[in-house]
């Protein structure tokens, strides 16, 4: 894992819980389970449930915020981004996120989810959040394909001057074999017969306090309220069908770790021709073996002999667009860090180039044999005291503990 992710959710955990872990799933969960394991969850804490259990009004709430930035596909991009920063007044992505708490009642949320069944919001019964909501599901049976989100690796080098990536995706195609329309030859489509054509049936369900009945999508035609007479035999009437595609996505120069790209139309293909959904793609950076990125600058460390360090000469260093060299003064201490101006990341969000870092660590001899140990200590009898700068001043602040 990429050194840069494990700061962010440092980070995180300091603040508030992950809210992955809030619902109990895991970072690549799609829509239906995050749905799903909420539903759970908020019928175990609802505080009508617990009424004597005052920990479980909180951990109803904390549930609520969790769900309400976890089904929203900008607001999880934005909180996989910068964590709980993103909703936070002032944070990095904080615009038009409700800054300083403004999360919905979290009854509110229930309702919601559960569909007007308890009491609450409208009846309505796709994702009231995560933009499914109006999401065209026509009469004709044309429903817009789902959005697909991707995880990408990449090296920085790729992330710095971009690149083009071929992913390989299972996903929902049109079908070929009936042109997308669903039925074989002149078939066409008749009125549901189990809905008689209204798209919603009626079903009793078990809730607290008793039983009632609740609305839900027509499961035989998927709420168009038209089945298809004879369905093509490929795709089974859905004009759709699953298959692995190769699609090639262009990186820009200057992504950095999280970033969101968006592939309008690569998603899943819709059903009977219905409008396809996007692809989303999340960048990764894999960790570098030399350097470290930190938004725009970069940071590396490079060794240098002890003759160097106090004699000075040149230090030959690495940067994204080859070999550099710097000039290291005489009586350079391990520690100090070079900059080089410019030899950072150019960001595609500010355009700024950033600079490069570089830290001499002054390396030890580890093989001297017997004449050069013999030399050393010649040498450092003849230099004295007052050629360890770093020493004296500290032997200054730390005497009082060596005359206890
Ligand atoms: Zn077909
Ligand atoms: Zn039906």
């Amino acid at each position: 894992m990429p050194a840069l992710e494990l700061k962010r959710e440092a980070e995180n955990r300091s603040m508030a819980r992950d809210y992955y872990d809030v619902i109990g799933i895991s970072k690549d969960s799609s829509a239906a389970e995050i749905k799903k394991a909420y539903r759970k969850l908020a019928m175990k804490f609802h505080p009508d449930q617990n009424p004597d259990d005052p920990s479980a009004e909180e951990k109803f709430k904390e549930l609520g915020e969790a769900y309400e930035v976890l089904s929203n596909e900008d607001k999880r991009a934005a909180y996989d981004r910068y964590g709980h920063d993103a909703f936070k007044a002032g944070g990095r992505g904080g615009s038009g996120f409700g800054g300083g708490g403004g999360f919905h009642d979290p009854m509110d949320i229930f309702s919601q989810v559960f569909g007007g069944a308890f009491g609450g919001g409208g009846g309505g019964f796709e994702d009231l959040f995560g933009g499914g909501g109006g999401r065209g599901k026509s009469r004709d049976g044309r429903k817009r394909g789902s959005d697909l989100r991707y995880n990408l690796e990449i090296t920085l080098e790729e992330a710095a001057k971009g690149t083009t990536k071929e992913l390989e995706l299972e996903k929902f195609v049109p079908c070929k074999t009936c042109d997308s329309k669903g039925s074989k030859g002149a078939g066409g489509a008749k009125t549901c017969s189990t809905c008689a054509g209204h798209g919603i049936v009626e079903q009793r369900m078990e809730g607290f306090g008793g039983i009632f009945r609740k609305q839900v999508t027509c499961p035989d035609c998927d709420g168009s309220g038209q089945e298809i007479s004879n369905p093509c035999p490929d795709c089974g009437g859905q004009g759709r069908r699953e298959e692995e595609e190769g699609i090639h996505i262009k990186i820009p120069a200057g992504v950095d770790h999280g970033t969101r790209l968006r592939s309008s139309g690569n998603g899943d293909a819709g059903t009977r021709g219905g409008s396809a959904g996007d692809l989303h793609i999340v960048l990764h950076l894999k960790r570098h073996d030399v350097f470290e990125r930190r938004a725009e600058d970069l940071f590396c460390e490079v060794p240098i002999s002890f003759g160097t360090a106090t004699l000075g000469g040149e230090l030959k260093v690495p940067t994204l667009e080859g070999p550099a060299s710097i000039k290291i003064p005489i009586g350079t201490q391990g520690g100090t860090i070079f900059r080089l101006r410019n030899r950072g990341v150019r960001d595609i969000g500010s355009g700024r180039k950033g600079d490069l870092h570089v830290e001499v660590r002054v390396e030890v001899p580890t093989k001297l044999d017997s004449e050069q140990k013999e030399k050393l200590r010649e040498f450092t009898e003849s230099i004295g005291e007052e050629n360890s700068p770093m020493h004296e001043g500290f032997l200054e602040k730390a005497k009082r503990f060596f005359n206890l």
